[in-house]
């Protein structure tokens, strides 16, 4: 993989995934500009500060970028409740417009200020939650499930100018705690995720040698939803 000449772009790359995702690009030795509503910045690294959830702050960051943009990683997002917790209207909408519209609208500003590189390559982080539930989790789900319907529509869209897929991450620790027990091994894989564990997939679709690769969701969760839970089965009891 050579990512010397470039550029790369991540929404929330000022913590947790994004961050790890940003000093990935920057090892090898990409130039990453990140924007973020945190202004917690990473050194060798572009940072615009603002919140994606704001068309205008959208159209600024993408005007003030100088060079067109190899890869983007639409990573920034928030949970907001549900049903269960009186998530307003706007509350509801918010979360829309920063996991969902603001993926697009970054698109489709890059295509038409001519800022989108050749052979270009997004990645829209999802969740396994596009497709399992906690309850009250309606404003996050729904803006999970938008983002993995809205990847295979831009890679059609765009077939030829840009590959555009998805991961879907599990439970992945971005405090850097240790979790053992039953939290490691209720996973199928032993262990909690790590920010790596999605930040070197984001790099593999990224290169030239994933150029047969769009329009694909890949699931990073350690197994976990595949796992087909029963009452008593593997000692897991329902409770109430
Ligand atoms: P995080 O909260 O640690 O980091 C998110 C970053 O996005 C932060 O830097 C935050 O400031 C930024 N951000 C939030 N709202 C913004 C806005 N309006 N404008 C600009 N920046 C904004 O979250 P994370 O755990 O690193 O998650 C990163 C992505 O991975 C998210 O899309 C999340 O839904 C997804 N994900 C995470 C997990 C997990 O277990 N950590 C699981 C599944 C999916």
């Amino acid at each position: 993989m050579n990512f010397a000449n470039k550029h790369t772009v991540i929404t929330g790359g000022a913590n947790g995934i994004g961050r790890c995702i940003a000093e990935t690009f920057l090892r090898e030795g990409a130039t990453v500009t990140i924007i973020d509503i945190d202004n917690n910045p990473i050194k060798g690294a572009d940072f615009f500060h603002g919140d994606i959830a704001k068309k205008e702050v959208l159209e600024r960051f993408v005007s003030s970028l100088n060079r067109p943009v190899d890869c983007l990683i639409n990573n920034a997002c928030i949970g907001c409740g549900g049903l269960l917790s009186g998530c307003s209207y706007e509350d509801f909408e918010y979360v829309q417009r920063v996991g969902v519209t603001a993926p697009f609208y970054l698109t489709q500003l890059l295509m038409q200020k001519n800022l989108l590189a050749p052979n270009a390559s997004i990645v829209n982080i999802s969740s396994t939650r596009a497709n399992q539930s906690q309850p009250n989790t309606e404003a996050y789900t729904a803006a999970k499930g938008g983002i993995s319907a809205l990847t295979h529509a831009m890679a059609v869209s765009l077939a030829g100018k840009a590959r555009v897929n998805a991961i879907s991450p599990g439970w992945i620790d971005t405090t850097g705690s240790t979790f053992e027990g039953a939290d490691a091994a209720q996973h199928p894989a032993g262990r909690v995720g790590v920010p790596a564990d999605i930040a070197e997939m984001v790099l593999s679709l990224c290169s030239d040698k994933a150029g047969f690769i769009t329009g694909e969701n890949i699931t990073i969760d350690g197994g976990m939803s595949r796992l087909m839970v029963y009452h008593n089965d593997h000692g897991w009891k329902l409770e109430g």
